[in-house]
């Protein structure tokens, strides 16, 4: 396996790449859905004759667990391609709708048209899937892509910048690699849309180049998605979900479970189940099992290390810098004040927070920026609707995590800081699609009622119809 471990592509060919995107798009290579279901085809082979190539990227760039790696990034992008391969004619069908009487006769339709040339930045921590699966989107609605993964996760960067060219058509499709200067440059560029998935203070900058061409945008952000248990939760089956939730990936997933906000009269309960659940796991030492991750860079260890030191870990609190370790950590104690409280962890660490009841809960996570997952543990139903009903968060899952990403006919996004626009099943192709509206009109009847001079019948007569 060749590694490249500081990959970038010569900023100066990156204009020319994306002018070529533009001409393909124009020549209209792109629109017959033939082309289309060959390129997400090819993209299910790609994924499948170099899966083995592919978990061992991951497993460089960030220890990934070979299993992990399977089902989170390379089946998980499968699942949704053959999800649109399965209905890419009928998502890109034209949709019947009514028409007003006031325009009738008439028949009114949206007729789905790409956007263009759509532009995917994408970021470490599912490498794969992050950047893939919005590709393929944009390539099943018929746009021309261009797909920038991070270079944070430089193994995975590379193997893809070499795969990518050898499985989609190179004059669509284009992959270029690097950091802030290759971005910085690829954003001044022109796009009919821009999908960005990372941090929010990125985001705003992608936000703000995306203004200059008057360019939508979607951004997949990030920010703190809180756990509620409530006294009525099935302690055991919580602890277990919200361990399996937050140390896949060790703790690096946008929506793992970022702080726990639990009643204090289960709290002892709950921390003794999530001590079991990490023993389960990982064993005794976790540092040896080959079902945990690792950290994605030095720099992202010493963030999370620095971490810590806002509580007391009650379970784990080791680490290694040598292999960026940095075990299951469970932190008590914990000041409200300190980073570990005020930025997004992702990593491996859970601060517990013990409120009187559910009610305090909501109001902690109210009076804080909407998240991207909200997670409820209870068995009482009316806890579960006073929660959904009273706070705002890009996406729930009840009495679990993580899962309802899984779902394609859930869209995935955020709500203010942690995003805007979802995806996942339909929604991921409609994102990259201009619904175009069309009202079509025959010329057999054409009453001159709905002409000028205006008359006083013809206004009592619409005032009659209207
Ligand atoms: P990152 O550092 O890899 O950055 C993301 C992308 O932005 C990369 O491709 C990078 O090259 C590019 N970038 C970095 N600086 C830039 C700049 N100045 N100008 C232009 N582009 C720039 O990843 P990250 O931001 O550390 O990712 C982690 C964040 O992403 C977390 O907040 C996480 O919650 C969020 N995230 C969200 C989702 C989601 O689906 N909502 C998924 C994964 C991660």
């Amino acid at each position: 396996m060749t590694m490249q471990l500081d990959p970038h592509t010569d900023i100066a060919s990156i204009s020319g790449t994306v002018a070529k995107l533009r001409n393909t798009y124009n020549s209209r290579i792109t629109r017959p859905l033939a082309w289309r279901r060959q390129q997400l085809q090819n993209m299910i082979k790609m994924l499948d004759d170099n899966e083995a190539e592919l978990l061992e990227a991951l497993k460089v760039d960030l220890g990934k667990p070979t299993t992990e790696g399977f089902i989170t990034d390379l089946a998980f992008v499968t699942g949704e391609i053959k999800l649109m391969l399965k209905n890419l004619t009928k998502w890109n069908s034209t949709e019947k709708v009514p028409t007003p009487l006031v325009a009738m006769p008439a028949k009114s339709v949206l007729i789905p048209e790409p956007l263009g040339v759509v532009c995917v930045i994408a970021p470490w921590n599912y490498p794969v899937q992050l950047l893939l699966v919005p590709a393929a989107g944009a390539i099943a609605a018929g746009n021309t892509v261009i797909m920038k993964p991070s270079e944070v996760s430089p193994t995975v960067s590379g193997v893809l910048a070499r795969l990518v060219p050898q499985y989609l058509d190179t004059t669509a499709v284009s992959l270029i690699e690097g950091g802030v200067p290759e971005t910085t440059e690829l954003l001044a560029l022109k796009f009919d849309h821009i999908f960005y998935t990372g941090n929010g203070k990125i985001g705003r900058v992608v936000m703000a180049a995306a203004a200059v061409n008057l360019t939508p945008v979607t951004l997949e952000l990030g920010g703190k998605s809180p756990v509620i248990i409530d006294k009525s939760a099935n302690i055991e089956v919580a602890a277990r979900r919200i361990a399996w939730g937050k140390w896949l990936n060790a703790g690096q997933t946008c929506v793992a479970p970022d702080y726990v906000l639990v009643d204090s009269s289960v709290e002892d309960k709950f921390v003794n189940a999530l001590r079991t659940s990490i023993t389960d796991f990982y064993g005794e030492n976790p540092h040896t099992s080959d079902s945990y991750g690792r950290i994605v860079s030095p720099r992202h260890f010493d963030r999370l290390v620095s971490l810590m030191t806002g509580g007391t870990p009650i379970i784990g609190g080791e680490s290694a810098a040598a292999d960026r370790y940095v075990a299951p950590t469970v932190l008590g104690n914990v000041n409200l004040n300190a980073p570990i409280m005020q930025e997004e962890i992702f990593g491996p660490l859970l601060p517990i927070i013990s409120v009187k009841d559910t009610n305090e809960a909501i109001e902690f996570i109210t009076s804080r920026d909407h998240p991207l997952a909200l997670y409820v543990f209870a068995e009482n139903s009316s806890v579960v609707n006073e929660v959904l009903e009273r706070t705002t968060a890009g996406g729930v899952t009840v009495n679990g995590t993580l899962l309802h990403l899984t779902s394609p006919h859930l869209p995935f996004g955020g709500v203010g800081e942690s995003g805007m626009g979802g995806y996942h099943g339909k929604s991921g192709v409609r994102i990259f699609q201009h619904m175009k509206p069309v009202l079509k009109r025959g010329t057999k009847i054409d009453p001159k009622i709905s002409y000028p001079p205006y008359t006083e019948r013809k206004l009592k007569l619409f005032r009659k119809v209207l």
